[in-house]
């Protein structure tokens, strides 16, 4: 099964001085269960990308098929709605509330979800077991440092139960060793089945995932799988 398929896709700003094809007529696939990331230099188009796999943001011609839909011609508030069901964001700032504490925090995406308050209890607590701050609960995200406010935002990510994870520059505010904590976390849960994309410019980064699609002004200049993963 397909979860992503950008076809001839092109996303172009356009002023009265000039034309920026951001994405200049790519096609991407990406299986359900793969973990790829998107790497290239800054203006590339990575971020362009995100936003519109993120369902933030629309092509200006070609489709998008996300996880069995066509998101193409989508109005906000249908891709709202698709953002809630499918997805989870990871980014590099976090983009936690500084006044919620960190179970209030992971709550927010499961407020819009309809799920009532023991069943939140429930799914919360499972998040922040599997990403190690049970302990952390009712602190503030001013009181932990940058490696668990990232493991927040990851537990923010996975408490709707989202087929795919969008992970922004996830490691970029981290130093090496919390970076590899947490690049070691997105591979558990790729091993567990969902879908990841990481979006990122440091190569370093990029390997960590057995496919990597290089972008290159707007365009896939390179799209490799790793032998050691082809192979099984
Ligand atoms: P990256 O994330 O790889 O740095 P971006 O997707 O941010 O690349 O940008 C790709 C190209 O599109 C760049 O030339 C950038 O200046 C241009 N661009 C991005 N967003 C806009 C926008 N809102 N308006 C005009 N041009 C934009
Ligand atoms: P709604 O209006 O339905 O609340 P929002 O646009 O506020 O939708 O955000 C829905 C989801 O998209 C949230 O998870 C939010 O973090 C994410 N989001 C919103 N804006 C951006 C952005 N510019 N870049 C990345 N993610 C965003």
């Amino acid at each position: 099964k397909i979860m992503i398929e950008l076809t001839d896709a092109y996303k172009i700003y356009s002023s009265a001085e000039n034309e920026v094809r951001a994405i200049d007529g790519i096609n991407l696939k990406v299986r359900e269960g793969e973990y790829i990331s998107i790497v290239g230099p800054s203006g590339s188009g990575k971020s362009t990308c995100m936003n519109i796999i993120g369902c933030l943001d629309v092509l200006t011609s070609g489709t998008y098929i996300l996880n069995g839909k066509d998101v193409s011609d989508m109005s906000r508030d249908e891709l709202a709605t698709i953002r809630n069901r499918t997805l989870g964001f990871i980014f590099q700032q976090y983009n936690l509330i500084s006044k919620l504490n960190v179970y209030e925090n992971v709550e927010l995406p499961l407020l819009y979800s309809g799920m009532k308050k023991e069943q939140r209890d429930e799914r919360i607590k499972s998040v922040l077991e599997k990403v190690g701050l049970t302990d952390r609960a009712k602190h503030y995200p001013a009181q932990l440092s940058g490696g668990q406010q990232q493991r927040v935002s990851i537990a923010r990510a996975l408490a709707g139960n989202p087929p795919l994870i969008l992970a922004d520059e996830p490691t970029g505010a981290l130093d090496s060793k919390t970076g590899r904590e947490i690049m070691a976390a997105i591979k558990i849960l790729n091993r567990e089945g969902t879908t990841i994309v990481v979006i990122t410019h440091d190569m370093s980064i990029a390997q960590e995932a057995p496919r990597i699609v290089r972008f290159y002004d707007g365009k896939i200049i390179s799209d490799e799988t790793s032998k050691e993963v082809s192979a099984q």
